[in-house]
């Protein structure tokens, strides 16, 4: 489904990504590790073009990224993001913030949108918040407002970029919660987490990157068993 061949990206002289190559299929479940600095986020960002790429192809359903336009806007609905910071509309509602993507791009009805967010609010346990603004929410309610919020779109694949460490302990796990029923649903997947349980849970693959690369793929079993390179077992360590 998400297909990166060869990328290569750098800011000024810092070379962020290196030969980067790595296939989602669908419905699969990635959760990608490493130091900070390492180029995660990065990696994720250009799936979407929120960053451009230097050299090498993205595709996302065999068709490769569109720079502009409409098909740019398709492509942000196709592809969800959930960040670390919570960023919602601060002066909408709960509902509202649902609603608008799938009003603005989709042109749904405000109607059959204000059906289908409050079906999404309650999958992600938060419709009786529909009326309140975000800051009326805790973190964890709004992280999970976040990510109705991208399912409304019906994305194709959803990226979760440190979705829970903002938030205090207690909130973390209804967060992920959210996030293990969505695989277990079947969505395709792309999170970058140090949440080592939910790794363990829900995820088909884990990767680890250092310094712009892919230093190790393997399966969570193999991987936090038996990493095989000096620095993920390292890098283990430290977390673990
Ligand atoms: P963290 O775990 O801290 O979130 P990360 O693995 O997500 O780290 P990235 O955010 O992808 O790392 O950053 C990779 C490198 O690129 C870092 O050295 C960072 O400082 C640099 N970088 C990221 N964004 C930019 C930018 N817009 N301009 C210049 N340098 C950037
Ligand atoms: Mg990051």
């Amino acid at each position: 489904l998400v297909e990166l061949r060869d990328v290569n990206k750098h800011f000024g002289e810092l070379h962020v990504l290196r030969d980067i190559n790595l296939s989602v299929t669908r419905g699969e479940v990635v959760v990608v590790i490493g130091p900070s600095g390492s180029g995660k986020s990065t990696l994720c960002r250009t799936i979407n073009r929120l960053e451009t790429i230097d050299s090498g192809t993205i595709t996302l359903d065999g068709q490769p990224l569109p720079e502009e336009g409409k098909a740019l806007a398709r492509l942000r609905a196709d592809v969800g993001m959930v960040f670390q910071a919570f960023n919602l509309f601060a002066h909408k509602t709960v509902l509202q913030n649902v609603t608008l993507g799938p009003i603005k791009a989709k042109g749904l009805k405000k109607s059959e949108a204000d059906k289908a967010a409050m079906e999404l609010l309650d999958r992600v346990g938060v419709a009786d918040q529909a009326g309140k603004l975000p800051a009326q929410l805790s973190g964890g309610q709004q992280q999970r407002v976040a990510i109705a919020r991208a399912l409304a779109m019906q994305p194709k694949v959803m990226l979760f970029d440190e979705p829970t460490s903002a938030l205090d302990p207690e909130m973390i796990n209804e967060v992920l919660d959210v996030m293990t029923g969505l695989a277990r649903d079947g969505m395709t997947m792309i999170v970058i987490t140090h949440e080592m349980g939910f790794a363990r849970r829900a995820a088909n693959r884990v990767i680890f990157m250092d310094a712009g690369s892919i230093v190790e793929e393997a399966t969570p079993e193999e991987f936090f068993t038996n990493a095989q390179s000096d620095r993920a077992r390292d890098f283990l360590s430290k977390i673990l």
